[in-house]
């Protein structure tokens, strides 16, 4: 199992080759920028070139279960390496350190990833409705996702996602063109990111194919334009995305948006496509819940084929609280280190696999939450625990029961008892009015929003 399977495609040289060690040590140092740095840290620092003999790097890794990862998740990396770095004919194989190591992750086959779409959709087919978790925090979201994917260019157009990194806006735009694509394979769908719209753009201006980069997003019938909020500043992009946006709306093509942040916050997008705006569906993706986080992790698990046990999922879910990429992140970490030591997957081993992750993520204690309230509304502490009438204190206290609720799931009685033993139908009453603000006052929201991120961040409110 090596790079070598999935086809590497060799330069032919005639230098001397570098021995193995310090050939694959230039191969990271060129991996190394362009993948995560948890993903480094975690599959190719413990690895090693060890021998180099036929066109063949072998590479030495902890067991068969990084075999496995490494050839399945960083194969086109290690390919672009070898193409960078060596002018030989050369490829990479992976070989277990221990070649008998038998712990019980290594021996099931981990999932494929499926490869992505050769036709130019720049699609995923992993990135599906199917596994993606639904909670409360995205429930607005996938609904929207999908009844545009189903019907593209009818329901909301554009479709506009907004919410923080990590929470999944990738991913539904992925699902909403594998689903679209899937229903109707006809359609003409088109993913890209912002950033490499802007490269594609600069290049057609240099190679003077502007009409030729116009033509091909003016055909499409759905477009995905990832992360929207890189046009701020960017005066000659929006220009052009104004363009494409305008003909494609005109001839009836779908257009989904997503965005690290509401269509108010990126003043140029606000002020022209305003009008437009208005035809379609705004849309946030909040952090996930502490149930969501663990149905995402027990998700994660299934896929790699591996057992998690509930304390482990609820240990993990209570401490990464603030995106679904560390999420993932954490459940890989643990993965790796299981397989390392061929140990079972228990709360010890997670505490040690996130013992460096979360260091920035204390867990969030309800002191925390109610004092972020007080000092965010500039109301005192005692005065909003104790019951004080203000306006603005009633207020204080119920985005502070709202944020308990949604952060640290408390049930509505334990909520009470921290305010001086308010009734259940007190506090339902006060999360149901903060929600009700958030949904009809946008500024509120956006508050909220950076409050409630504020305090997942350990930040004064
Ligand atoms: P964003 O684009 O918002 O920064 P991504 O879509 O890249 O975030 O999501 C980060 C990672 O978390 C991806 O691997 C994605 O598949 C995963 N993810 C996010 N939300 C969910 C969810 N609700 N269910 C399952 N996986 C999720
Ligand atoms: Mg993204």
């Amino acid at each position: 199992m090596g790079v070598a399977d999935s086809g590497v495609q060799p330069r032919v040289g005639h230098n001397t080759l570098p021995d193995a060690e310090r050939l694959w040590t230039d191969i990271l140092e060129y991996v190394k920028p362009r993948v995560s740095r948890e993903g480094f840290e975690t599959w190719l620092t413990p690895t090693r070139g060890c021998a180099l003999s036929n066109g063949t790097l072998e590479v030495e890794v902890p067991n068969s279960f990084f075999a496995d990862w490494l050839s399945q998740h960083y194969s086109a990396e290690v390919r672009a390496a070898l193409a960078s770095v060596s002018q030989q004919e050369l490829s990479v194989s992976f070989r277990p350190r221990d070649s008998m190591d038998t712990s019980m992750l290594i021996r099931r086959a981990p999932a494929r990833r499926p490869a992505a779409r050769q036709n130019g959709y720049r699609l995923q087919p992993h990135l599906s409705f199917e596994n993606f978790v639904v909670g409360e925090s995205n429930r607005l979201a996938v609904a929207a996702a999908r009844s545009v994917a189903e019907r593209p260019g009818v329901n909301y157009n554009p479709l506009f996602i907004y919410g923080g990194v990590g929470l999944g806006k990738t991913h539904l735009a992925q699902a909403i063109g594998n689903l679209a694509l899937g229903t109707k394979p006809s359609l003409k769908v088109y993913y890209t990111a912002a950033d490499d719209l802007f490269l594609e753009l600069i290049q057609a201006i240099e190679k003077n194919t502007r009409i030729e980069f116009k033509n091909k997003y003016r055909g499409l019938d759905l477009l995905l334009l990832d992360d929207i909020h890189y046009l701020v500043g960017k005066e000659r992009l929006q220009e052009e995305v104004f363009y494409i946006f305008n003909s494609l709306h005109d001839a009836g093509s779908q257009i989904v948006f997503t965005s690290d942040r509401p269509p108010q916050d990126i003043p140029a997008l606000e002020g022209r496509l305003a009008s437009r705006l208005g035809s379609g569906l705004v849309v946030d993706i909040q952090a996930p819940e502490l149930e969501t986080r663990i149905a995402i992790l027990k998700q994660k698990a299934a896929a790699d084929h591996a057992e998690l046990p509930d304390d482990v999922a609820y240990f993990i879910a209570a401490r990464v609280r603030t995106s679904v990429r560390a999420l993932e992140g954490s459940w890989i970490r643990l993965l790796a280190l299981a397989s390392l030591d061929g140990r079972a997957i228990t709360v010890a081993l997670a505490e040690e696999a996130l013992r460096n992750l979360v260091k920035e993520e204390e867990p969030v204690d309800h002191n925390r939450i109610i004092k972020a309230c007080a000092d965010h509304f500039g109301v005192a502490l005692k005065d909003i625990t104790n019951g004080g009438r203000t306006k603005q204190l009633a207020l204080a206290r119920q985005v502070a029961m709202y944020l308990l609720r949604g952060t640290l799931s408390l049930s509505l009685k334990e909520i009470g008892g921290l305010f001086g033993n308010k009734d259940h139908t007190t506090v339902m009453h006060a999360i149901k009015r903060v929600g009700d603000l958030r949904t009809s006052d946008p500024v509120f929201a956006a508050k909220l929003e950076k409050l409630s991120k504020g305090i997942s961040r350990g930040e004064p409110g």
